[in-house]
């Protein structure tokens, strides 16, 4: 039954769409919220056949769109090549001229595999900012890192006990090491993917303390995404955290960007787990709700408007009609409370 829902959304448009498309390049469009992503082939087919691979393109599509309110660009090329392997290999986006996201597949990748693949909502994630300087890839890349796995719950795709068991090990992976120079100035591996992470992952926290969980990095991000043209514009960093701290009302992306661009900047970690109550176990983490900031943990993975929902029953606010309007007019439906 699933097939056939997912069958009955696609829109087929084959060869017709490139009359010079050569060989097994023929393609697909599926509609995602306001956008067209079309479809290119490249190698053999997969075990799974094209439908289980479309319903993996439109579930992550189906979970960015979800994070951000809307699909962040109107046109997307996705080219898939199937190769050897059992998993999802890796992917590449490029905002301009055209969005293009480039997956590599395995031919043998399971139905599971996909459903647990996180390297095509990172990927669509990019879509939604705009490019930045080489220097500050750590921006794009941590931001993709730390969103993912946010949206993949917040959508059901993934347990919060799973997320934060995958941020508290890998977390540390962003710290500063010795002679580090800053986010914008050491341009490790792990700098730029969770060192922009770790940003990501305090500047969420931040918002959502500093507002009372009214607001949170889904607010900047979406706030960004919908001034700019995504990643087809180009845009110095302090615009990208003029334009987030607004929808905050807050200074914390400006603030946490002059604390780590161009020195170490290392946040106490252990501080930030006792505070959010995340606690080590044998396999993982467990939650302490009575923590300071359990409910900022709870917040930030919670669906976008059941957040705001909460938000504006459970925290003391000296105008709470404003406050209440605020928060639902980006909710859609509005939230019942
Ligand atoms: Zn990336």
């Amino acid at each position: 039954m699933r097939r056939v829902k997912a069958l009955a959304i696609l829109v087929l448009a084959s060869l017709a769409m490139q009359p010079g498309a050569r060989g097994a390049d023929d393609r697909n469009v599926i509609r995602a919220d306001r956008a067209a992503l079309t479809l290119s082939w490249r190698g053999s087919d997969a075990d799974l056949g094209r439908p289980g691979l479309l319903d993996w393109v439109e579930r992550s599509a189906q979970i960015v769109s979800s994070y951000y309110g809307e699909f962040p660009l109107g046109k997307v090329a996705i080219q898939i090549s199937i190769g050897e392997g059992d998993r999802v290999m890796g992917g590449r986006t490029f905002g301009a001229p055209d969005a293009v996201i480039e997956l590599r597949v395995g031919r043998h990748v399971s139905a599971q595999a996909l459903h647990d693949d996180w390297v095509l909502v990172h990927e669509m994630i990019h879509l939604a900012l705009p490019a930045v300087s080489d220097g500050q890839n750590w921006l794009a890349e941590g931001l993709a890192t730390y969103v993912e796995g946010i949206a993949r719950v917040q959508a059901g795709n993934m347990s919060a006990t799973a997320l934060w068991s995958e941020y508290f090990a890998d977390m540390t992976k962003g710290l500063p090491g010795a002679g580090d120079q800053g986010l914008d100035r050491t341009h490790t591996w792990a700098r730029t993917y969770w060192g922009g992470a770790l940003f990501g992952m305090l500047a969420d926290m931040r918002i959502h303390e500093q507002t009372g969980n009214r607001r949170g990095l889904q607010d900047a991000l979406r706030a960004i995404e919908r001034a700019g043209g995504g990643m087809a514009e180009r845009w110095p960093a302090d615009r990208i955290f003029a334009v987030g701290d607004q929808a905050t009302g807050t200074t914390v992306l400006r603030d946490l960007y002059a604390a780590m661009k161009d020195k170490p900047g290392a946040p106490d970690l252990p501080a930030f787990w006792a505070d959010l109550g995340v606690v080590a176990t044998d396999d993982g983490v467990r939650f302490d709700d009575n923590a300071r900031l359990a409910n900022v943990r709870r917040a930030m993975t919670a669906p976008y408007c059941n957040a705001r929902s909460v938000s504006t029953t459970a925290v003391r606010q000296p105008s709470s009609a404003s406050s209440i309007a605020l928060a639902s007019d980006s909710c859609s439906p509005s939230p019942s409370q």
